[in-house]
């Protein structure tokens, strides 16, 4: 008898100094997913991250990480920042080109420095994404995972994957993506929105002398437009972008390549062989899209994070800065909070706001682009935020600093 008092002892006083989240799933194996996995492993957590692609193949193409989305990630895994620089590129000046290759104006990029004491930097995804997966146990990785749905009660959280199988959580965090499945199971709210143009993007090794080290180049068409960025090692992205009233994709690779190479038709000899050098299954096609800001994020124990959440359109480059911010504050809500509901309530109050604005001035961005009134525009995007000039609002995206590390 006495043993069995002390037993139920042993177990109340276990039950009363268990942390409230043990185990946490994580849908989604994209930058925001990995980055969280990251995060929430250093508060001790059981994290498992399930992704429905069957191998990290190298894919994906120049990303532009900026101040606010590297002090975020330098919060979650100090020294993270040094190793993205080492892998990808430093941007030191922009380059303005027209569509023949000849370059119009170059301009120093020192603010991000200067300014906001961050750096620039221009990596591959895949690089990046290769970066945060070696911060997790190998173990806690599952491919060929793609999630269909979810129950939860009062317990737990039941996660259905295809082929059948079913895993338990005490947390899960939707970080599929813009095309969400735990997002359309938790609000339901349909598809993404097109924003009228088309997008072709790829890393692809080059020799040619397109963009000398550091230098990051802009080429402005009609109603079309090219990026290019050094990601490191002698790697360079090419993102061509194209206002387009259809969005349907292409039904094979070639054909997909074909379509960049006829709206290069007329462009420059130099721009066109970097498409041509490329080998058609390594671009990717994507409609540019975003979704309505949502209030609400969280139901039970279930949330959404990054593009599942606010995907935004990439005129501001902050679609992963702002996912990396995301991942840092669950966390850090997390570590203060005593349960689950009061964590995801403050990660919403924190996050919603900050990401509802950088969704409606991303939208207005992106008509910049093509517009021929680009000042109308600019006026739109300031009464957006009345109190906030162009500059205040750079601001207060680049100045966001976590106060403190997660550990
Ligand atoms: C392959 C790829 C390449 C990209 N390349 C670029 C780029 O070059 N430049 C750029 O600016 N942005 C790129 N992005 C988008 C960018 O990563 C995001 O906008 C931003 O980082 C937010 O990331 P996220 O983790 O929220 O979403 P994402 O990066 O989209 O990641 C979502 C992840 O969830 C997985 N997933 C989706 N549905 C399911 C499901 N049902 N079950 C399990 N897993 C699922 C996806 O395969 C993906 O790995 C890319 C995204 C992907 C997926």
């Amino acid at each position: 008898m006495k043993i069995q008092a002390n037993a139920q002892e042993k177990t109340q006083i276990e039950e009363l100094s268990k942390p409230f989240i043990e185990k946490v799933a994580i849908i989604g194996a994209g930058l925001g997913g990995l980055a969280v996995a990251v995060a929430l492993q250093k508060l001790g957590c059981d994290v498992q991250v399930y992704e429905k692609a069957q191998d990290f193949r190298p894919i994906g193409g120049g990303l532009g990480l900026l101040p606010n989305g590297l002090n975020s990630l330098d919060a979650i895994e100090p020294g993270i920042v040094e190793t993205i620089k080492n892998s990808g590129c430093e941007v030191g000046k922009t380059v303005l080109k027209n569509t023949l290759g000849e370059t119009i104006r170059t301009n120093p990029v020192n603010k991000y420095q200067n300014k906001y004491g961050q750096t620039f930097i221009t990596v591959w995804w895949w690089r990046l994404q290769q970066i945060l997966a070696s911060k997790l146990p190998s173990r806690s990785i599952h491919l060929n995972h793609r999630c269909i749905g979810f129950e939860q009660d009062e317990q737990c959280v039941s996660i259905y994957f295809e082929h059948g199988k079913q895993v338990n959580a005490d947390l899960l965090i939707g970080a599929d993506g813009i095309n969400s499945a735990v997002r359309e199971a938790l609000i339901g709210d349909g598809k993404p929105r097109y924003l009228g143009s088309m997008s072709w993007r790829t890393v692809i090794n080059c020799h040619q002398e397109v963009l000398n080290p550091g230098e990051l180049g802009f080429v402005k068409g009609n109603q079309e437009f090219m990026y290019l960025l050094n990601v490191g090692s002698g790697y360079i992205s090419w993102l061509y972008r194209k206002l387009l009233s259809d969005c349907s994709l292409s039904q094979k690779a070639t054909q997909s390549k074909s379509r960049v190479l006829n709206h290069l038709a007329g462009w420059g000899e130099s721009l066109r062989a970097l498409v041509e050098a490329t080998p058609a299954e390594q671009i990717l096609e994507t409609p540019i899209c975003d979704h309505l800001p949502l209030k609400s994020w969280s139901q039970g124990r279930v949330t959404l994070l990054g593009d599942a959440a606010h995907p935004m359109a990439p005129a501001l480059a902050q679609g992963s800065n702002s996912t990396f911010e995301d991942a840092y504050e669950l966390a850090l809500c997390f570590c203060q909070a005593s349960s689950i509901q009061e964590a995801l309530a403050t990660y919403e109050q924190s996050r919603i706001p900050r990401t509802e604005l950088m969704q409606t001035r991303s939208a207005l961005g992106e008509m910049r682009y093509y517009t021929t009134d680009r000042q109308a525009v600019e006026q739109q995007m300031q009464k957006q935020s009345p109190e906030m000039s162009g500059e205040e609002f750079e601001d207060w995206i680049f100045n966001y600093k976590p106060y403190r590390n997660l550990i």
